[in-house]
């Protein structure tokens, strides 16, 4: 695949550095240690991207270091499972409501009667893995890897040290879809399925794949880079209504109150705001807040949605 980018007005760029160099000496936050490789990213790494639905775009600092989806990969699921089943068949199967508790809470579950309430919470997430039409894991995988290559319009890779290192201390998300199979919100082997999410919760990117990513839902669909349509324009909206509601953890309304954009962050350190027909901001910064977001990329798109004038409740 070819991307072709043009590098986006001086007052944008202005903007980046600006807000890099503002946050790049806070040292808020801890990188993840729950999973053993994201313990041993570099802290102090930090890129911010930005591009608008022409594809010129804006960058600065540590925006080609590759680091793990985790998380984020939840929405490129999503759409890929849009893609197949109805907004309202996933509205009914899974949800579109936070659920009061952390990403990866059994006790909202059990709350629940195993029904996830949205697909960016680990349960809900499994689930959606699940939902793929697909008569093995391979052809599940292959799905979500050609949907997330077409939304970054290159070939992503998976980084096995990471995979390898979530693999082997996943058991919690084990419990979990063992519990979502018993609930009947589990579509396909549950092993199977907690082994395809890990996967791809351990596809590596860059600041500039994810705001290539984040540019395709904000460019209705069709990635600016490519000029191929990935999704169907009418799938955006029920995204990034999850986004716009789910997308940072615990702590999504005071995101939304802050930067006033659906957005969307991985415990990789890596997070996404999205301006619907407009641009998408993407950061990255390891340092994760007690509710899992990277502290500096909050600090980041915070900056820029107020800079540039561009939340949505303005
Ligand atoms: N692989 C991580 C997990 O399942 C992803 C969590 C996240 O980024 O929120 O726990």
């Amino acid at each position: 695949m070819k991307r072709k980018v043009t590098t986006a007005d001086a007052t944008v760029t202005q903007a980046l550095e600006e807000a890099l160099k503002r946050f790049a000496s806070n040292h808020h936050g801890k990188n993840a240690s729950y999973i053993p490789y994201l313990a041993s990213v570099p802290s102090q790494l930090f890129g911010i991207s930005i591009m608008f639905c022409d594809g010129t775009h804006a960058e600065v600092g540590d925006t080609d270091y590759e680091f793990a989806i985790e998380s984020i990969s939840k929405v490129f699921t999503l759409a890929h499972v849009l893609d197949e089943y109805s907004p309202q068949t996933l509205r009914s199967k899974i949800g579109c409501d936070p659920t009061g508790e952390p990403f990866n809470s059994v006790v909202a579950l059990e709350l629940h009667k195993g029904r996830p309430l949205n697909p960016f919470v680990n349960a809900g997430a499994m689930a959606t893995v699940s939902l793929i039409k697909a008569e093995n894991p391979q052809v599940r995988w292959e799905k979500i890897q050609a949907t997330y290559n077409a939304f970054a319009g290159r070939e992503l890779s998976v980084n096995e040290e990471v995979y390898k290192s979530e693999a082997a201390s996943n058991q919690h998300n084990r419990g979990i879809a063992w519990l979502l199979q018993s609930y009947g919100y589990m579509y396909a082997d549950p092993m199977e399925v907690c082994a395809v999410y890990t996967r791809q919760c351990s596809v590596s990117i860059t600041c500039q794949d994810l705001v290539t990513m984040g540019v395709t839902l904000a460019n209705g669909g069709v990635n600016p880079l490519t000029g191929k349509r990935v999704l169907e324009a009418k799938n955006v909206a029920p995204i990034l209504s999850e986004m716009t509601l789910n997308g940072l953890y615990d702590t999504t309304g005071d995101w939304y109150y802050k930067v006033g954009l659906p957005g969307k962050s991985g415990v990789g350190g890596g997070i996404l705001a999205v301006v619907p027909g407009v641009c998408a901001i993407a950061a990255f910064a390891p340092p994760l807040d007690v509710a899992g977001n990277s502290v500096r990329g909050q600090l980041a798109a915070e900056y820029l949605s107020r800079t540039l004038n561009l939340s949505l409740l303005h």
